[in-house]
């Protein structure tokens, strides 16, 4: 379902578009568990992670608050241009 545009489209998964999903899950969390100090307890160190700073990204990300970027803590100035926030 669409909501922007309440449209409605029937797809029949296949059994090879489960295992396309399947194998990009796996890969997904293969990814992220590379990125872990200990992946065997889970455990990650933020110093491991460079934050990306950029007020794109940054203005639009729910972990702002907690994560604290330097980019959104600059003075005002001009409004951004319409286009960065598309
Ligand atoms: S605010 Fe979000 S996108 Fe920006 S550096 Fe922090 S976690 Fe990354």
């Amino acid at each position: 379902m669409n909501l922007n545009r309440g449209e409605t489209t029937h797809y029949q998964l296949t059994s090879s578009d489960l295992e396309r999903t399947k194998a990009y899950l796996a890969g997904s969390i293969a990814d992220m568990r590379r990125m872990l100090r200990d992946a065997e307890r889970n455990l990650a160190a933020e110093e491991d992670f460079r934050k990306v700073n950029e007020l794109r990204v940054c203005g639009r990300c729910k972990f702002s608050r907690v994560c604290d970027p330097e980019v959104l803590r600059m003075p005002p100035g001009p409004p951004a241009p319409a286009e960065l926030f598309r």
